[in-house]
């Protein structure tokens, strides 16, 4: 049987995955069963920013696997403190829970916030409210999904957990507006990714400080996917030079390699968590930590965040001059960049599986956005291969 139709046989059909099966990656290239080798203007949804198999990932890697991988929280490890110390050192902030996956981050960031509203601020019990913003994306727990504005994420998934507040995002008047006493939280992206790589206005971050400081509200920056280098700065808050109470970390910061996130806090927030009031068998786990503190180590020995800044500034130039009536917008900021095509015109799967024909894989966000977001090891002439490709797929389709 091949690979795509035994897939299709036994997993559920919750992807729609671009037609390419890989079975090799090294730094920016993947390779398929064919030996075809691709692009990676993709990155695992931001994950792989390190690059396919990075020497030094693996290393860690192997090395950690082969002396201890997990022994679970029961017990204390000579690898969970180094990692939790660098994630604080390069955050600001003062503690840190390890978890494993974006959403159980976003989850147990929840719960802290969720806590410090009445233990804390002193919101009667069980009122407390967190304000999203609409596009949001955290992920697809069923709480999470619960304040997803997407009908598709939703749908037939209820009943859903309430305490969550909607406001449009980019918008400061509407979270002032919708703030009362029993807030505990704004739960934001600094940069929306899933949701199109919708970047707000300067001066959106410092506002939001603001008005949290101003209501006694936490803010809570999920930086899953902008966070560790992507947007040329190792953390988007960076950007307008401001401290959340909370930052949610994922994705990158497990190198590519394993599934390691976390949640970094004011002492005062983390102090609301006791033994036995989270957990998670794997969160934490040796050889987790000593690829996620390898991880950070290489974004700042390497230099990757500065080229995440430098090329990135250059790639979204590029983008930007494209000349096509297919394109309706170019956004994004570091090495991570949608273009939004017209959906009049042409759909952004179509410009996917075009991509792909010729070498170059991204994946649409929506039916309208293809994103850019390679791993930050990508050099300058890669980018302009993978430009010279979108070029390509769009005089085609222009042309159809
Ligand atoms: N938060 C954000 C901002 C994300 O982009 C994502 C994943 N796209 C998540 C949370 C969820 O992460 P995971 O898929 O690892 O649960």
């Amino acid at each position: 049987m091949k690979a795509i139709e035994r897939e299709e046989k036994y997993c559920a059909h919750n992807y729609l995955p671009i037609p390419v099966v890989l079975v090799k990656g090294e730094g920016v290239w993947l390779w398929d069963e064919d030996g075809q080798k691709y692009l990676d203007m993709m990155s695992a949804y931001s994950a792989v920013s390190h690059g396919h198999g990075n020497p030094r990932l693996l290393k860690a890697l192997t090395d950690q696997a082969s002396k201890l991988a997990v022994t679970s929280r029961a017990y204390y490890t000579d690898k969970l403190g180094m990692f939790l110390e660098k994630i604080c050192k390069l955050s600001g902030l003062d503690k840190a829970l390890p978890m494993n996956t974006g959403a159980e981050a976003v989850e147990t960031a929840i719960k802290a916030a969720r806590r410090w509203g009445y233990e804390v601020k002193g919101i009667p019990d069980n009122q407390a409210e967190i304000i999203v913003a609409h596009g949001n994306f955290h992920g697809r727990t069923t709480t999470v999904i619960s304040f997803s504005s997407e009908p598709d994420y939703k749908k037939h998934f209820g009943p859903f957990t309430p305490g969550f507040k909607e406001v449009p995002f980019d918008d400061l008047e509407a979270i002032e507006a919708a703030i009362t006493p029993n807030t505990a939280a704004l739960l934001i992206e600094p940069i929306q990714g899933e949701a199109g790589i919708i970047v707000p206005h300067d001066g959106y971050l410092k506002g939001l400080r603001e008005i949290c400081d101003k209501h006694n509200v936490l803010l809570i920056l999920d930086e899953v996917q902008s966070g560790i280098g992507r947007t040329g700065k190792m953390f988007a808050f960076e950007h307008e030079d401001v401290r959340p109470d909370g930052l949610i970390l994922g994705k990158a910061l497990g190198g590519g390699m394993m599934p390691v996130s976390a949640v970094a806090g004011t002492e005062e927030l983390m102090a609301v968590f006791n033994p036995g009031s989270h957990g998670s068998t794997f969160g934490g786990n040796p050889l987790a930590c000593a690829v996620g503190l390898e991880s950070l180590n290489i974004l700042e020995e390497e230099d990757l965040v500065d080229n995440s800044e430098k090329l990135g500034e250059y790639m979204l130039n590029e983008l930007r001059g494209i000349n096509s009536p297919l394109i309706r917008d170019v956004r994004g900021r570091g090495l991570w960049v949608g273009v939004d095509f017209d959906p009049e015109k042409v759909m952004a799967r179509e410009v996917c599986e075009r991509l792909k024909q010729k070498g170059v894989l991204s994946k649409e966000t929506h039916d309208t956005v293809v994103r850019f977001a390679p791993p930050l090891t990508i050099t300058k002439d890669e980018i302009d291969h993978g430009i010279s490709v979108l070029r390509a797929v769009i005089r085609e389709i222009e042309d159809k």
